[in-house]
Formats: C-alpha cells, structure tokens, sequence
C-alpha cells in the first residue's frame, strides 16, 4: 500500500483526504497561514528605508515630524502618482502582517492626495510604514516604494481597523 507524509505533522497518511500533502483540515489550514505569513516577511522584508542624502537631511532634521514626512513623500512621488496610502505592522507583535490607511470610511477613495500633500496623521501608532503611491485610476506604483518612519497617532485610528489589502476601489472588496 501507497503511503504519503504530511506536509506539516510528517503523520502517515493512509486515506488521502483532504489531499495527499496533509493528513487533515487542520494541517491544510496550518500550512497555508504558515505560506501567508512567509509571504508577509518577504514583503516587508523587500521593501527597504528611504536614504536621502547628508544634505537633504539637514534640511530634514530642522523641521517637524508631520511635515517633514510630508515633503518627503512629495519629493519622492512618481510622476502621475495622485495618492498615496502607506501600511505598518502591529506594534508589539511578532506578526509581519501589514494593515492600510487610510481606509474608505478615513478617506474615500482610502487615498491620502498629493498636490498638495495631505500629511501622513491620520495613523494608528508611532511606527515604521511603507509607503506606496496610487495613480488617478488607483493602481498602484511598484516604484518607488519605501519605507518611513512616521509620528502621527490619532486616537480614534486603531490598527485592527486598517486594510489588509493594499488595493483600493472596486478590487479590495
Ligand atoms: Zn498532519
């Protein structure tokens, strides 16, 4: 008689079901959470700090936290970008899952504009955030794409309530 492993507890398996790779429902549904947060490191792990230059951070350093994160994602804005959402992580947690503002009930279309820049306040916590920027159909740039630390905090912004999904409009459901 064939025999096959599982994937996640390495238990014979001596009736396929629900597959041949895990023994239960319970190791499928480990396994594909242990795939999602792998794909959750890779990402944030991708994506590296802003650098800017000794002169432009002197620049930087006399200013205020908000604005300074302000001209900064105006600087680096790609041409046609309109908006920008930027992401971060729980603070505290171990996990690398990355939640969206703002969101559509913040700032529909969830988008902070550009021209002017909107600053980057309305956030759940002090921490470090990627920054990705949406053109006028609201796809979004692959580049530049960086991260940056922003100070802003407002009470009634909780990280649970942001985006799992970077996508905004009609594809984020
Ligand atoms: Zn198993």
């Amino acid at each position: 008689m064939m025999y096959y492993y599982c994937e996640r507890c390495n238990r014979a398996i001596k009736k396929p079901y629900p597959s041949k790779k895990y023994c239960s429902v319970g190791c499928r549904e480990n396994s594909r959470q242990l795939r999602v947060e792998e794909q959750e490191i890779q990402f944030w792990n991708s994506i590296k700090p802003l650098v800017v230059t000794a002169d432009e951070q002197q620049v930087l350093d006399q200013m205020d936290p908000a604005p300074r994160a302000g001209l900064v994602i105006e600087r680096m804005a790609p041409s046609g970008a309109v908006g920008y959402r930027v992401g971060c992580r729980r603070i505290g947690s171990e996990a690398y899952t990355v939640h969206w503002f703002p969101t559509a009930r913040q700032r529909p279309p969830s988008l902070f504009k550009l021209n002017p820049v909107e600053l980057p306040l309305e956030i759940p916590c002090p921490a470090e955030y990627v920054v990705v920027y949406f053109d006028a159909s609201g796809r979004p740039f692959a580049t530049p794409c960086f991260k940056l630390f922003l100070r802003g905090r407002v009470i009634s912004v909780n990280w649970s309530d942001g985006d799992r999904r970077l996508l905004i409009g009609r594809s984020s459901a």
